[in-house]
């Protein structure tokens, strides 16, 4: 009889696919910390309950949906599978508890007390499971995780209320970039509401051309001549001012508006290619940042094509910009449709580099042509000797796979010089130029002339 209520409970309270608790489970576990009346089942019998501090740690993976889109639910399964399988061995081995609390989301609840350095450490830990992941057929993942975490009783006296927080930490996590953690801090609600707002507002910006592009110029490091401009997408909303992309593109992405503001944003920048090149000996690049999810579309290719030729621009005034960090997956995913775009003219630039998962296997096979180092190590230039080390190597190495190396946010003289004493090619940032109104590019241009 004991035998079939520990099935029962079983089958009540853990997930099928990964075996581990469920969020039935994961609920009535938080809900009776208040009691100490409650028969913890098979899970946790052996279980010492000590109330008196509690993390929750949340994380949710990032672009989930890709994966099973792309390469099917079976697929997805096995790889929740496999990160179930790395938590509950980290988790057992701590005596923490671990539950699935969504569909690619788990939940670590720890039950001791610990200052934020070790938090950040578990944090980095559970990052590492996500990181890279093997699967048949010469397939790898490169996944990642956002991570929310919430205290008692730091955060709050109620334990009720820990999930609700670690959830609004994690939802600033995914927003701030994904992979990424946050802590929670109460002045989260007023965000929250904001990302409401800007959800609520996108849909209408575009028809309301709240959108504009400003352009920041591109100098030859050796030329000194501007040899290209990024577009750089601007929203000024009513009632929230400035939004800044690095807010609201994350949030179009995950509520399905980035494709029309995608689309808008290589129109406009097309026209503003046309003005700059057309009938003049000498071109300009006009580089636009493109979300993976875009790219995944399987009329990305056509949607470009369509769009530059109704534009009257040819390919090679256009540069394509995607992110490193772009959770993805398989090389091959985005080999195909880079490849017959680069094949077509365009330039293909890889934004962020060193932000992410820098592998300079899928490097040398993407058909990559020029590599934007981040600004995040241009900045530490100064600071650490190391970075400069690495950053000739890293343009070393690209050279001799023959890619063309952007530095962006240069902004001081001795970042300058060092860049372009590495044989670094374009240099992009305040130093030279903050982004422009398109009117303030055609007018100095005039004025040169
Ligand atoms: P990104 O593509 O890496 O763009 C470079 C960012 O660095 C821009 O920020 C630019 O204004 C800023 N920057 C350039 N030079 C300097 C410098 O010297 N110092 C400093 N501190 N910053 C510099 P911005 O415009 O806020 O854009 C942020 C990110 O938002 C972009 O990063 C890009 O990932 C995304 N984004 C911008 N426009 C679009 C768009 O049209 N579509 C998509 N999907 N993403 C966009
Ligand atoms: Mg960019
Ligand atoms: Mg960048």
């Amino acid at each position: 009889l004991i035998k079939r209520k520990e099935e029962l409970y079983r089958a009540a309270y853990s997930d099928i696919l990964t075996g581990v608790p469920n969020r039935e489970h994961f609920y009535l576990y938080l809900e009776n910390r208040l009691t100490d009346t409650f028969d913890f089942g098979v899970y946790n019998d052996k279980r010492t309950r000590v109330r008196d501090n509690m993390t929750l740690i949340t994380a949710d993976m990032d672009d989930f949906k890709m994966i099973n889109d792309l390469h099917g639910h079976n697929t997805g399964d096995k790889v929740l599978i496999g990160i179930a399988q790395d938590l509950k061995a980290l988790s057992k081995k701590n005596g923490w508890y671990l539950a699935r609390t969504g569909g690619d989301e788990f939940s670590v609840l720890i039950e001791e007390p610990m200052d934020q350095n070790t938090i950040v450490k578990i944090v980095q830990q559970i990052k590492m499971i996500y990181y890279q992941r093997n699967f048949a057929e010469k397939i790898v993942f490169y996944t990642s995780a956002s991570i929310g975490i919430a205290r008692y009783p730091e955060d709050t006296l109620r334990i009720e209320d820990l999930e609700k927080n670690a959830d609004r930490a994690l939802t600033l996590a995914k927003a701030a970039g994904k992979n990424c953690y946050a802590f929670f801090d109460p002045s989260m609600h007023v965000r929250t509401e904001q990302d409401m707002i800007i959800q609520n507002n996108l849909p209408e910006a575009i028809a309301l051309s709240q959108f504009f592009l400003m352009y920041q110029p591109q100098y030859g490091a050796i030329s000194k001549k501007i040899v290209g401009y990024e577009a750089l997408i601007r929203w000024d909303e009513p009632t929230l001012g400035h939004v800044p992309p690095s807010i609201f593109i994350p949030i179009a992405e995950k509520a399905g508006y980035i494709l029309s503001i995608g689309k808008w944003v290589l129109e406009t920048a097309c026209e503003f290619a046309y003005k700059m090149n057309e009938g003049k000996n000498e071109f300009v690049v006009v580089s636009v940042n493109v979300s993976a999810i875009q790219i995944m579309q399987p009329d990305f290719y056509e949607t470009v094509i369509e769009i530059t030729e109704r534009k009257r621009v040819s390919p090679k005034w256009i540069g394509l910009e995607i992110t490193e960090t772009s959770v993805l997956t398989t090389v091959s995913t985005y080999e195909d449709v880079l490849s017959r775009l680069k094949g077509a003219g365009y330039h293909i630039i890889l934004d962020d580099f060193g932000t992410g998962y820098s592998s300079l296997h899928y490097l040398r096979d993407l058909p990559i042509e020029t590599i934007k180092i981040d600004r995040s190590f241009v900045t530490t230039l100064g600071n650490n000797p190391d970075t400069g080390d690495v950053l000739r190597l890293i343009i070393d190495i690209m050279h001799l796979m023959n890619k063309q190396v952007v530095a962006e946010g240069v902004e001081t003289e001795e970042q300058l010089h060092f860049l372009t004493d590495s044989n670094c090619d374009i240099i992009q940032g305040y130093i030279y130029s903050r982004p422009l109104h398109e009117a303030d590019i055609h007018k100095s241009i005039e004025n040169e002339i």
